[in-house]
């Protein structure tokens, strides 16, 4: 059996959903689940309606209008003459959140935010399974609310691996014999069966825990690239796909930024031994990239880029050295105020960091430091990491850069980097 993953992008209307279609068509290997995102940019007009609704805005209203015509117009274009079950189906799921809309939010924001954000996955995977089944294709729609189990830490649910595992097995696998399962990503049930969400972009993860707990073939995440390329090309003209990478720096590279996939996406399929591709649903026939247990390094250097980068310099007060006394304290400043570190170094009395300039959070996070040490920060930085670098790929991407900070390892090299030609 295998998996298959796909993105809001490659769901965007009716023409992707039909395009997904003849890909699920044309797939020949057996038993087949299916994991879908919310379509389009839906996740994101959600999170707009959750902030309107927090925050009692008269535009919660027309937002959610919004969504709703969104769907039914994808809807209308595939299914002729309202007769489909789906339309009732997609209008009772609206229903819901429409009678949470009334009341007032009273409740942990967090747990408001998953109930509301996760229908986006609801509704595109009821139109999804209900356009296969017309197409000819025997599909069970899954709530996968029933199997990935999580905690109660809304909005970044964790997943219970033995419990989530017990119930696919013992549920979920005897059903695929007879149909193929379409299921969402990104979203969890906790044990008293309210909705959770695993953090954005989490729909890989999802498709992951189910091929681990199935023991899948392959997973295979079909995206708007022909595969993994060695940069993206926001970034690069030129770029390279990977035919093959193996998981380690799978999970280099997506650490690091990549977001070809999600980086908690590559660790289950690792321990099981189970290959992952990355193919175009574009052109469905490429082969793609594979990532799998093989060690080969990558053919050529990767560049992943991050902009936005603060770099904050915090230096002791006193004449303390920065590791012995001060390392545990800031670690956990950052912890606390949620503060991903996305590259540090450290000399005998100085700590640097480079993160995601975030302004609420990084300035309440610098105003903690503050009280006990030194702080020097700078702001509108990017951050390069090149996995295999050797001096010719430093040199080509600091061309008109002053390096702030560097750091190398025996594959990777990260650089914190100013454009020469901005004065900030
Ligand atoms: N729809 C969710 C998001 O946009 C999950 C995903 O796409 O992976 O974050
Ligand atoms: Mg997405």
């Amino acid at each position: 059996m295998e998996i298959f993953k796909f993105g809001g992008a490659s769901v965007k209307d009716a023409e992707g959903v039909k395009n997904l279609a003849n890909i699920v068509r044309d797939y020949k290997n057996g038993e087949l689940l299916i994991v879908i995102s919310a379509m389009g940019k839906i996740t994101n007009k959600l999170e707009e309606l959750n902030y309107a609704y927090l925050n009692q805005s008269e535009n919660a209203h027309s937002i959610f209008e919004e969504v709703k015509h969104f769907h039914f117009d994808i809807i209308e274009a595939l299914f002729e003459g309202k007769h489909n079950p789906v339309y009732d189906d997609v209008a009772n799921t609206f229903v819901e959140i429409d009678w949470l809309l009334e009341d007032e939010p009273d409740n942990d924001p967090d747990y408001i935010y998953d109930q509301i954000v996760s229908i986006g996955e609801v509704v595109s995977t009821k139109i999804v399974a209900a356009w296969l089944n017309e197409t000819g294709n025997k599909t069970l729609w899954a709530d996968a609310r029933n199997y990935i189990k999580t905690d109660n830490t809304y909005r970044e649910g964790k997943v219970d691996w033995d419990k989530t595992n017990a119930i696919i097995q013992k549920e979920l696998k005897p059903l695929l014999a007879q149909n193929i399962i379409v299921t969402q990503g990104f979203i969890g049930g906790t044990s008293e069966n309210y909705t959770t969400t695993l953090g954005r972009e989490g729909s890989d993860y999802s498709a992951a825990i189910f091929a681990s707990c199935l023991d899948a073939n392959a997973l295979t995440i079909w995206k708007d690239v022909p595969g993994v390329l060695n940069a993206d090309p926001k970034w690069f003209d030129e770029t390279e796909k990977i035919d093959q990478l193996s998981y380690h720096d799978a999970i280099e590279l997506t650490y690091y930024g990549a977001t070809v996939i999600h980086p908690k996406t590559i660790k289950p399929l690792q321990n099981k031994g189970i290959p992952l591709f990355v193919r175009s649903f574009i052109t469905p026939e490429g082969n793609g990239t594979a990532i799998t247990k093989e060690n080969n390094p990558l053919p050529v250097p990767s560049f992943i880029f991050k902009v936005n980068q603060a770099l904050i310099s915090i230096f002791p007060k006193d004449y303390s050295f920065i590791i012995e006394e001060n390392l545990s304290n800031i670690f956990d400043l950052f912890h606390k105020h949620r503060v991903k570190i996305n590259t540090m170094l450290n000399s005998a009395i100085s700590f640097s960091v480079s993160v995601d300039d975030n302004e609420e959070k990084i300035s309440k996070l610098i105003d903690a430091l503050s009280a006990q040490f030194t702080i020097k920060y700078n702001k509108n930085l990017e951050l390069v990491t090149i996995r295999y670098y050797n001096q010719q790929t430093i040199d080509r991407v600091a061309v008109d850069k002053d390096i702030l900070l560097e750091v190398k390892s025996r594959h990777t090299c990260q650089m914190v980097m100013k454009d020469k030609n901005t004065n900030r």
